[in-house]
């Protein structure tokens, strides 16, 4: 890192060897796509796509020697050499016993909650990813969010929005009863509250409370890293520390993590569990076989577990890191500047317009979020996703009822993108801010029964 006080400019820690052309469209050509996709940017070919900030999993540029590993990658269908390095990296990060890999998260988690799910159950997290949540309601578990108050309030400056509510968590534990909760997960930055970090002090809390009632505590750990760099920057004591140290000391309170290596592991598919419970990690490999693969690969090839172990050692460069929080952190800091409402403060992996505020004139049963991420592709070839009414919205009983938050999520891929495309993505969102009066609210022409968001249909609304 350079230190130097008289250098300012957070610059990417890589030079460029492999580039990918991306492809300019003119506003005609983008009203038609747009049109043609039913007014879902989901439904847009990514070919017409100028920035695509859809999601950042598995969408990471990998390095050099990433792609060298991917070569050398030993393909044995039993006790493969690639396995052995993935395992010995996730062993010396998290210090878990049994290492199993899958063939991303949600995998790990459907083996998961096959074994400790079930009905009756019942699943407490800061909060539950939507997989983490459909797996847990799969297995007919019960799935509740305990984040902390501040955590829901998108104007809010805090260190650690992401912190389970500890009063919260206990009351529910009494409410339902020991012997009807399998475990306690806590998810590392919280994903859905905005990529928000978790504090240590926070963890061992949770800790305490699961050691209290005799619980196991698991992490979703998709995005580790960037959660113990903000601990080196906001939590006191860590300053010093590594981001390596900070994530052994995370882990280490821990029974068992799930994880998607689309996110931290800068791959782009792949995923483990990991535990320390023996005969539960036997009970594991035995679904893993019927549904992943042999317990050294999972639902892998041998050169996806290479990459992983080369990704995870990355991820955990203070230079990367440093410039991952920055570069995200300078979206943020820019468009507030400007006047754009964002929740705050910028999380980890993404920036989230707040489009009750960016367009109080729409209605959120008129859609606003997906109406400002209409205009977004529109206005320049940018994707970005809805995060509100036609994600969480209801209708119940003939009426509609609306999601607290009503966000546009844009997601930052890993290393792929440079400040000057950053840039472009400010001046874009801009120029639709500066024009949200005309932006007018939809109306859904088609929707299927379950996560509409992905095949909906939309026209103007009248
Ligand atoms: C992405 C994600 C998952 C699921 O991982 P996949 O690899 O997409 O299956 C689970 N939890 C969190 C917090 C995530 O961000």
């Amino acid at each position: 890192m350079i230190r130097d006080s008289y250098i300012k400019t957070v610059i990417e820690p890589f030079k460029i060897k492999t580039v990918e052309p991306i492809k300019f469209t003119t506003h005609e050509e983008r009203a038609r796509h747009l049109e043609e996709a039913g007014w879902n940017p989901f439904l847009i070919d990514a070919e017409n796509v100028l920035i695509d900030l859809l999601t950042d999993s598995g969408t990471s540029a990998m390095s050099s020697r990433q792609w060298a590993g991917m070569l050398d990658g030993d393909e044995s269908y039993a006790g493969s050499r690639s396995f052995f390095r993935m395992r010995d990296m996730v062993h010396k990060i998290t210090g878990m016993k049994h290492i199993i890999p899958t063939h991303q998260g949600r995998a790990a988690e459907k083996i998961l909650f096959s074994i400790v799910g079930g009905k009756d159950k019942v699943v407490p997290n800061n909060t539950h990813f939507d997989t983490t949540r459909a797996n847990v309601e799969f297995s007919g578990a019960l799935a509740i969010d305990c984040l902390n108050a501040d955590g829901k309030k998108p104007e809010v400056i805090a260190d650690f929005k992401g912190n389970m509510d500890i009063e919260k968590l206990e009351a529910v534990i009494q409410e339902y009863g020991v012997e009807r909760i399998p475990l306690v997960m806590i998810t590392v930055t919280n994903n859905s509250g905005g990529g928000q970090p978790v504090s240590l002090e926070n963890i061992r809390q949770t800790r305490a409370v699961c050691d209290k009632y005799g619980l196991p505590l698991f992490m979703d750990a998709c995005r580790f890293a960037e959660n113990a760099y903000f601990i080196k920057l906001r939590e006191e004591g860590y300053a010093d520390k590594t981001p390596l140290e900070i994530s052994q000391e995370m882990f280490s309170y821990a029974d068992g993590v799930t994880m998607s290596a689309k996110k931290d592991a800068l791959v782009n598919i792949g995923g483990f569990l990991a535990l320390n419970d023996d005969d539960m990690a036997v009970h594991c490999r035995n679904l893993l076989i019927v549904t992943e693969g042999f317990p050294t690969y999972g639902g892998l090839a041998g050169r996806d577990l290479e990459a992983i172990a080369q990704g995870l050692e990355e991820i955990l460069d203070e230079d990367y890191l440093q410039y991952r929080i920055k570069s995200t952190e300078y979206l943020g800091r820019k468009l507030t500047e400007l006047g754009v409402p964002i929740l705050m403060p910028p999380g980890g992996h993404a920036i989230y317009l707040d489009a009750k505020r960016f367009c109080p004139h729409i209605p959120q049963e008129q859609f606003p979020a997906q109406a400002i991420t209409c205009a977004l592709y529109l206005d320049g070839g940018l994707r970005a996703v809805e995060i509100g009414s036609v994600m969480f919205g209801r209708t119940e009983n003939g009426s509609f009822v609306a999601p607290d938050l009503e966000l546009v999520r844009l997601a930052i891929p890993r290393r792929v993108y440079t400040q000057s495309h950053i840039d472009y993505v400010i001046e874009v969102v801009k120029h639709v801010h500066d024009r949200r009066d005309e932006l007018k609210g939809l109306k859904l022409t088609y929707e299927a029964p379950m996560l509409r968001h992905f095949t909906a249909r939309f026209a103007i609304a009248d």
